[in-house]
């Protein structure tokens, strides 16, 4: 099969394509009507976007359906229920917006689209009380900042546990328009040394927008690091080479670090064909030039990355970038979670096999890490204990620092996929018991 693609000469603009772009697309990659269909009916529900780099450089269309990065950005016939599927073609059919909008919410709200409690947990205080838009504080060390023009990205993943915000199902006023606030808070809270820019994704925004961003952060002497969470390198390595302000973000970089700060960029890869483009390991190369430290991290995902070549090769070619593998995550239970999850015991053995053979400079990498309501838990694999197989675990990060480190213990199970469907060994210490059960919200 023959397809034809724009070439990419690398210094086109970013352009977005979406739910409206369905037919044209299906017509450039000749994908099987059926599959078209799926998209169209899934994209009412569920995030759907992509741009010319991922469908030009990353998705082998020779491929798909089973290509990784395809099921990475394109809806698939088993990510919503079958009934659910048959629902919203009926009602597309029918021309009945009013029931298909309904139907559309209805679905989603069974999606869970608001995993771990997250937005009402951990968000600080004003002085005078009223919540901090755009900031969570969950560890003590580092705050999580989410500035309002960053919560989209060059395209997005159809596992993305922040998914409902893409789809305008969530109330964005949550974001900060601006750094003031979070400088407040900085001010009065000399423990926290990490700022954590997130969204979506904050390096969608234009480099001037940024440094609004950025600028104001650096006048809290105690803060030391500016830790930047993004899929860019990945999505839109022009980010970082080609877009007009490309440079302009590597001097913001640079200027940061001269003032005797850590610049992190958090890169979300999640498979290692995302870093086989030129562009995309000379947008490595560049953002190294400016002494910003890259670590990576991705989720585990069924259909995209559940097996221990992908991780290991992905691994390899992150050190070999210059970059520090950091985290394996395992999937929330949000979105199409049933195609995506994979149990933990299976994820700690792809974990294993994959970390086996690394040079010790990669094996900086944690994982499978659950990030909790209580904290990040790794399950560190099976053990035989006098009850039997058993899994261990440990709390990598924790709400009260008095948990971090610790090992402890749950019945060994094939299938279980998250913290709350362990069993815990019968003599946990409460106080991890507590947190892990939910009930010791700090
Ligand atoms: C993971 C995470 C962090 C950062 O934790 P590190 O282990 O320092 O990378 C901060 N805040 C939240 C809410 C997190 O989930
Ligand atoms: S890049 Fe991150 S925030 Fe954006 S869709 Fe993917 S997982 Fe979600």
């Amino acid at each position: 099969m023959t397809v034809t693609a724009p070439v990419l000469s690398g210094t086109e603009r970013f352009r977005a394509l979406g739910p409206q772009h369905v037919d044209e697309l299906a017509e450039r990659y000749r994908i099987p009507s059926h599959l078209r269909e799926t998209i169209r009916l899934v994209s009412t529900v569920l995030p759907f976007r992509v741009n010319e780099y991922v469908l030009g450089e990353l998705i082998d269309w020779s491929q798909i359906p089973e290509d990784p990065i395809f099921q990475l950005v394109f809806p698939q016939p088993g990510m919503l229920l079958a009934e659910d599927e048959r629902q919203l073609a009926a009602l597309a059919r029918s021309g009945d917006g009013a029931a298909l909008r309904a139907t559309v919410r209805a679905i989603r709200e069974r999606l869970n689209p608001h995993p771990s409690g997250q937005r009402q947990y951990n968000v600080p205080r004003r002085a005078d009380g009223k919540p901090l838009a755009g900031v969570q504080h969950k560890y003590e060390q580092t705050v999580l900042y989410f500035p309002s023009q960053g919560q989209t990205c060059h395209s997005y993943c159809t596992y993305c546990f922040r998914w409902a915000q893409f789809v305008g199902d969530v109330d964005l006023r949550f974001a900060a328009p601006g750094p003031h606030e979070l400088v407040d808070y900085l001010r009065t809270r000399p423990l926290i040394t990490d700022v954590l820019v997130t969204g979506g994704d904050p390096l969608v925004m234009s480099t001037e927008r940024l440094r609004g961003h950025l600028g104001p952060l650096l006048e809290v002497e105690s803060v030391r690091t500016i830790r930047l969470g993004t899929k860019s390198l990945a999505y839109w390595p022009q980010r970082f080479v080609t877009d007009a302000d490309a440079d302009d973000l590597l001097r913001l970089f640079e200027q940061i670090i001269a003032t005797g700060r850590n610049v992190a960029v958090m890169a979300h890869f999640s498979h290692p064909r995302e870093l086989e483009p030129e562009l995309a390991r000379r947008a490595m190369a560049r953002l190294r030039a400016t002494g910003v430290l890259i670590y990576c991290q991705a989720p585990l995902i069924a259909h995209v990355n559940d097996s221990a070549v992908v991780w290991q090769q992905m691994w390899h070619a992150e050190l070999a970038n210059g970059a520090v593998p950091y985290y394996m995550f395992v999937e929330r239970d949000t979105g199409p979670y049933d195609y995506f999850k994979v149990p933990l015991e299976r994820a700690a053995a792809i974990f294993q096999d994959a970390y086996r053979d690394l040079p010790g400079l990669a094996r900086t990498v944690r994982g499978p890490v659950m990030s909790a309501t209580a904290g990040k838990v790794v399950v560190d694999g099976v053990v035989t204990d006098r009850g039997g197989q058993a899994l261990q675990l440990r709390f990598l990060q924790a709400r009260d620092p008095a948990l971090v480190g610790r090992p402890f213990r749950a019945r060994q199970s094939p299938t279980a996929a998250w913290l709350d469907e362990l069993q815990l060994d019968p003599d946990t210490p409460e106080d991890i018991a507590a947190a892990v059960r939910g009930t010791a919200v700090a």
